[in-house]
Order: C-alpha cells, then sequence, then structure tokens
C-alpha cells in the first residue's frame, strides 16, 4: 500500500456513497482519495511525510457544492454595506451603516449598500433620497434592494445619473416621484443594471482584488468546495477573468461558470461547450432568462439552437407561468432532439404544483433550488405570495420522491451561502422567524446532504469526480462540528465548520 499525503483519521465520515456510507478514516493521494476505511487502517498509509489529522470524532463529509450562485454579484456585496434583516432593522439604522461608512470613505466615491428589504424595516417602507441625503451629502450613495429590482440613490448619485424632474421614463423601467412636484424620490424600478453599468465606474483593481480575496475566504470557511455561477451576463471575458483568479489561486474552490445565452455562440466559436475547462474551473450549461411574460415561440427555438449545439440548458425558472414555458420550450426540443440524460436545469423551480412535476420527470430534469430561501424568506412568502400558490413553494421532498435529482444552492448574494443554513432549512422547512413552510415537505438531513454534494455534482455532470468520499474522487473534503445526521434538527444550523480540504490540501482551518 502507498503512503498517504495526507490522513483524517478518527473521523466519523459520512461518504455520501451508498455502497460504503460510513467510515472512520480517509487518505488521500495528490488531488484524489485513494482509501477510505476504518479507523483501525490508518496505520498502515503513514510514512513520514503524511500529515495526519486526528478528527477527535468529529465529522467529515464531501466538501459542500453550491450549485447557483453569482460570483460578482456577491463580490460587490462583500464590498458593501450589508443592509440585510441580519444586519439592521430600521432606516435609522441604515443610515447610521452609512454615515460610517462616508467618514472611512474620499467625498466623491461612491457608497453601495446592499439587501435592503422594506418587509423588515421598522418603519415599512423604503428609504429615499433624502435619508440617503441626510447620512452622507457628499457621496454619491446607491443602496440595491434585495430582489434586485429596485434601488435607491441619493441625490449626488441621482446627478451623475443624469436623472431629475424633467428625466422621462425609461423603456421598461420606473423613476418613482413626488406626486405634487414631480421631483424623483431616489427610489428607481428596473434600473439598477444601467447605475451600475453605465453609471458606476467599474471596479479598480484594488476593489477587485479586495472582493476576489473575501469571496474566497467567505466560501472556504463555509465549507464551500465548489461552486456553480449561474450569470446570464457570463461571456468570454468574464471567463478569462475568472480563470486568471483561478490560474492565480486567488479563488481556490472549483468553479464552473454558465454561459450565459446570449453569448453561447462565442463560446462555440473558440471551441467550448459544456464540460470544457478542467476540474479547477470548468463551463458548465447556457443560462437562460426568460423574457417576461415569456415569448414561448423564441424560447422554444434558442431552446432548441443551444440543445443541438450540445450544450446543457439552464432555465431560470422561479413563477408557475415561467417553469410552464420552460417546460413546454424543452417539450418542443424533445420532440426534435430527445433531452433525456442531457441533464438540463430549472433554476429556482420556486412554484412548482403537481402537473410540473410530471414534465420535469418525464424530461429528466434537474432542480436546482435554493432552501436558504425558505430560512431567509419564508415569513414573507406565508405573507405575500397568493393562497393557491402556497402548497407548491420551493418544495424539495415532492420532486426527490419523483426520483427527480435535486441540488441545492443559495442564489448568493441574493441570500447568504452557508449550505448549512440550507439544510437546515430543508430538514425544518423553518423561516428564521420559526414558521414552518410547508412541513409535509421536510427531508431527512441525510438527503439535505445530498443536495450539496451528490444532487450539486449530478447537475454539473461531475458526478464521477465529486459528491461523495470515495477512492478515486477528488480530495474535497469538510470537516464539521457535529454530525448533521444525529444533531438535533434546530441544532444544525449551529453546526460549524472546522476545516476545508481542496484537491488534498488544507485550505482552510478554523
Ligand atoms: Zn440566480
Amino acid at each position: 500500500m502507498s503512503a498517504a499525503d495526507i490522513i483524517l483519521k478518527d473521523a466519523r465520515v459520512l461518504t455520501m456513497d451508498p455502497a460504503r456510507p460510513a467510515a472512520g478514516m480517509v487518505a488521500t493521494d495528490g488531488d484524489t482519495i485513494s482509501f477510505v476505511g476504518s479507523g483501525s487502517e490508518a496505520e498502515s498509509f503513514t510514512s513520514p511525510g503524511t500529515k495526519v489529522i486526528d478528527c477527535h470524532g468529529k465529522t467529515v463529509l464531501p466538501g459542500f457544492n453550491d450549485a447557483h450562485i453569482h460570483l460578482f454579484s456577491l463580490i460587490r456585496k462583500l464590498l458593501s454595506i450589508d443592509l440585510s434583516p441580519a444586519s439592521v432593522s430600521s432606516i435609522e439604522d441604515i443610515k447610521e451603516k452609512i454615515r460610517e461608512k462616508a467618514k472611512k470613505t474620499p467625498p466623491g466615491t461612491w457608497i453601495s449598500g446592499t439587501d435592503y428589504n422594506e418587509f423588515y424595516l421598522a418603519e415599512k417602507r423604503c428609504p429615499t433620497r433624502r435619508d440617503l441625503d441626510e447620512a452622507a451629502p457628499d457621496h454619491p450613495v446607491v443602496l440595491s434592494h434585495r430582489s434586485l429590482h429596485a434601488c435607491v440613490l441619493n441625490s449626488a448619485a441621482l446627478a451623475l445619473a443624469g436623472i431629475d424632474n424633467e428625466t422621462p421614463e425609461p423603456d421598461g423601467a420606473r423613476i418613482e416621484r413626488d406626486l405634487a412636484t414631480g421631483e424623483p424620490n431616489g427610489i428607481l424600478i428596473g434600473m439598477l443594471g444601467h447605475i451600475r453599468s453605465e453609471v458606476m465606474p467599474p471596479f479598480s483593481d484594488e476593489e477587485l482584488a479586495e472582493g476576489v480575496a473575501l469571496a474566497d475566504r467567505h466560501f472556504l470557511s463555509m465549507g464551500i468546495t465548489s461552486v456553480q455561477d449561474a450569470t446570464v451576463s457570463n461571456d468570454t471575458k468574464r471567463w478569462e477573468t475568472v480563470c486568471g483568479f483561478v490560474l492565480n489561486e486567488r479563488l481556490r474552490s472549483r468553479m464552473m461558470l454558465m454561459a450565459g445565452a446570449p453569448y453561447w455562440r462565442d463560446f462555440q466559436k473558440v471551441n467550448m461547450t459544456t464540460g470544457s475547462g478542467d476540474n479547477l474551473m470548468k463551463l458548465g450549461a447556457v443560462k437562460i432568462m426568460p423574457a417576461e411574460p415569456p415569448e414561448q415561440a423564441a424560447l422554444n427555438e434558442s431552446a432548441l439552437d443551444i440543445h443541438k449545439a450540445g450544450f446543457q440548458l439552464a432555465f431560470h425558472a422561479v413563477a408557475e407561468g415561467t417553469v410552464a414555458a420552460a417546460m413546454t420550450a424543452l417539450e418542443y426540443v424533445n420532440s426534435h432532439s430527445p433531452v433525456m440524460g442531457r441533464r438540463h436545469r430549472i433554476e429556482h423551480c420556486g412554484e412548482c404544483p403537481p402537473y410540473l412535476l410530471e414534465r420535469i420527470k418525464k424530461l429528466g430534469l434537474v432542480i436546482v433550488t435554493q432552501p436558504p430561501f425558505i430560512y431567509y424568506s419564508g415569513e414573507r412568502y406565508l405573507a405575500t405570495v397568493p393562497e393557491s400558490q402556497q402548497p407548491w413553494l420551493y418544495r424539495i421532498k415532492s420532486p426527490l420522491g419523483k426520483g427527480i435529482v435535486v441540488a441545492g444552492s443559495s442564489d448568493a448574494p441574493v441570500v447568504p451561502n452557508n449550505p448549512l443554513t440550507g439544510i437546515y432549512a430543508a430538514v425544518t422547512r423553518k423561516a428564521s422567524s420559526g414558521q414552518v413552510l410547508l412541513p409535509e415537505e421536510m427531508i431527512p438531513a441525510q438527503q439535505a446532504l445530498a443536495l450539496y454534494t451528490t444532487g450539486a455534482a449530478y447537475a454539473a455532470f461531475e458526478d464521477k469526480i465529486k459528491g461523495t468520499i470515495s477512492v478515486g474522487k477528488l480530495a474535497d473534503m469538510v470537516v464539521l462540528s457535529g454530525d448533521p445526521t444525529k444533531v438535533p434538527p434546530e441544532e444544525i444550523k449551529n453546526i460549524k465548520v472546522e476545516m476545508t480540504i481542496i484537491g488534498g490540501k488544507v485550505v482552510w482551518e478554523k
């Protein structure tokens, strides 16, 4: 037997591999797992060069795979003021945070805040330009709403954006105004993308470097060894940029980047398709963002083109109407060229009544769900989603029961990445308020872990190299302070990541 590079001993190994669900030790050789065995077998692999890690009975799992995130938005968030309900509870809190940031920021430099949500603010309204002017009169300020549909600008930012009383209503967007004077109140609907790309300067090299370092630590500290970026604006230039981060080991989690639907031909021109790249940086599916409301004929044709070119498809579909449109498009594709086995993905699948679940099953699709939405937004869903849709929200047990593969993800920065929050929410269906969303959809912890390991690997066509602790697979593992399958469900969200290992290297330790 050859000596190992790393041995994890005295471990409670949950392999996620049905052929051998539990073990006491794992050995690695290079970047792969070379042996999985009982505790007593550790000795025979140890040589003077072996790094022996005594886990003292702690739990070892395959590294977590967050199957749907947005890297650059996350970087922006990590560089911005966090205005989520976890961080602020009133407009006064928001103003205080902006004041603090303004003190440390040269006048004239943009200040960004993300994730305000009036539903959780004491005042039960959105902040306006006046609120922001009081906090930072000398800096342009932009705050983005949790949904990313709305944003608020202060007067300095509105001036830079050229928005005043005379500005006509832009196509498909809205400038909220004081009804009496016509003066914009700072709230813009559907204009955040424009503000970020056309009005704000791009990240400076220093900002980007700082943001990438923050994102790297962020993933590793949560045991996330693989991420899949589902951004519809991903083009070949973005691919090159992220390749640079990965090559320089500034991003150490394994990256999968989807191609945005508008750019898939550019990838094809340079002979890239789903699966191109290597185990550190890979091209994923083509991300399709259907129009609202969906234009069925156009959706059908573009889905067919992309499918025929050999790419995996990933449809953004939250509401029932959009999920149905994605199904109709995939059924159209299937009538020309079989989709079974192509693992086309439905991202979110937020409202999925039984008739749609049937169609998903028939086409062999993968659902990429966001269990942490239950935790962070469950209270809001219960209060605002129409009663007729309530029984179909972010269901997990029902699709699993039909044999549909479900992958877990965060959609970060929409909600925080922490997979253990998602696993907790999938098991308990509990919102942070304690309210329960669809108790009949609760799943056992073992299945919840599968969402972020085997399920996510399958969704990325990486089930042969990731997702279980098995000989020959990549040595991506996480050491946890507790066993999610054994602690009381309420404790799952308090489990801590103690160590993260990628490709046989310890990349993070508590
Ligand atoms: Zn997303």
